[in-house]
Formats: structure tokens, C-alpha cells, sequence
């Protein structure tokens, strides 16, 4: 499956909620669902009777468009996470939460998940001293996150930087905002994530 490339605010009205997915116009008055939260097309204003599985996809596309992953790889994820012990709902988590771009939007060097895999894909950001520009690589405890020292004239980076100073770093994250250095100190645990998820509904649509 492709990409998505339409509205991004479209994707916020389907789900009914807020998805976070074009920076700080997201908490700003211009935000569609703060406008007009109805679920997009011609029949948007009408009100349907969700059934219990159209509340599990509805759940698993919330996970899947926050941040910002394909089908495929949602599925890989899911698989991984039951495989692990624990719960497979919260492993499934923080799994999405250790995504390289994830990480970086965590340490507050973006204002979006797509921002930030922009920057991974564009390699401004080494993994514990060396080259990465794949936004999917999962990170674990002990790596380390650098801005690639090329990067820091680019103007935007800078600007980028200048927003981290203020940044709301999780407890996972050890961020040395001088440097521009993130250092992963512990998986994210379910109690670092502050979006509203119900992921036993994603286990419940994958387990039938
Ligand atoms: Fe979603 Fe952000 Fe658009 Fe609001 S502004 S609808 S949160 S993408």
C-alpha cells in the first residue's frame, strides 16, 4: 500500500480526534477538528451506529496514521509485540514509540511525526555514532541520538534546535539539548505515551 499524500486534516476528522499531524497549526484555533470535527465526505454529518469491529479498525488506523506507518509494517510490529512477553497491547506501543523518527520528535526537533522523519530521511541524525536515514530502525536502551554536525548551519535546523530548548522530553529520554544529544535510558513504558490509545481494541482486531 502507498503513502498517503492528501490532507493530513482529513485523516484527524476521519478518526474524529485530534492526530497531532501538522505541527503547531495542531494546537492552534486553524486545527480542523477544532473547526469542524465531522468525519470527511458528503455523508460526514450523518450519524452511524459504529459496530464493535468498525471501534477496533477505527483504534488500529488511529495507531497506524499517528505514527505515520503502513499497513505492512503495522502488521510486523504487531507480531513482534506478541511475541514478546508482557502484554501485547503495550509492547505493541512501545515498539511504535522506539521508532527512530518517533525518537526524534520526542526529543523535540520536530513539531510532527512527519517532520521528523523527514529530518531521519534526510540523515541529519546519527544513531550512536554512525550515518542512519531509515525513520523505521527501533531504537533500545543505551543508543545514543546525534545531530550530524554538517546540519547545524542549515538555518532550519537551527530553528529546529531553538524550539527543542522548550521541548517536554518522556522519561525514556535522556536529552542533552545543549549538544543536541538524545540518550535512550529505558523502553518507553505504556504511562509515557500521553495519546489517548485503546490498544486492547488493536489486540482484539488482530486476534480474531
Ligand atoms: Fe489534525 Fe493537526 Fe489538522 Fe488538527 S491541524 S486536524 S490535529 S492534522
Amino acid at each position: 500500500m502507498a503513502r498517503y499524500t492528501g490532507p493530513s486534516c482529513r485523516l484527524c476528522r476521519r478518526e474524529g480526534k485530534k492526530l497531532f499531524l501538522k505541527g503547531d497549526r495542531c494546537t492552534s484555533d486553524k486545527c480542523a477538528i477544532v473547526k469542524r470535527n465531522t468525519a470527511p465526505g458528503q455523508h460526514g454529518t450523518s450519524r452511524k451506529k459504529v459496530e464493535e469491529y468498525g471501534r477496533q479498525l477505527r483504534e488500529k488506523q488511529t495507531a497506524r496514521r499517528y505514527y505515520g506507518v503502513l499497513e505492512k509494517q503495522f502488521k510486523k510490529y504487531y507480531a513482534e509485540a506478541e511475541r514478546k512477553p508482557g502484554i501485547t497491547g503495550e509492547n505493541l506501543l512501545s515498539i511504535l514509540e522506539s521508532r527512530l523518527d518517533n525518537t526524534v520528535y520526542r526529543m523535540g526537533m520536530a513539531s510532527s511525526h512527519k517532520e521528523a522523519r523527514q529530518l531521519v530521511l534526510h540523515a541529519h541524525f546519527r544513531l550512536n555514532g554512525k550515518k542512519v536515514n531509515i525513520p523505521s530502525m527501533l531504537v533500545k536502551p543505551g543508543d545514543v541520538i546525534t545531530l550530524r554536525e554538517a546540519s547545524r548551519d542549515s538555518s532550519k535546523i537551527k530553528e529546529l534546535i531553538e524550539r527543542m530548548q522548550t521541548a517536554v522530553v518522556p522519561k525514556w529520554l535522556d536529552v542533552d539539548r545543549t549538544n543536541v544529544v538524545a540518550k535512550v535510558v529505558a523502553a518507553p513504558a505504556r504511562e509515557d505515551i500521553d495519546f489517548d490509545f485503546n490498544e486492547q481494541l488493536i489486540v482484539e482486531l488482530y486476534s480474531k
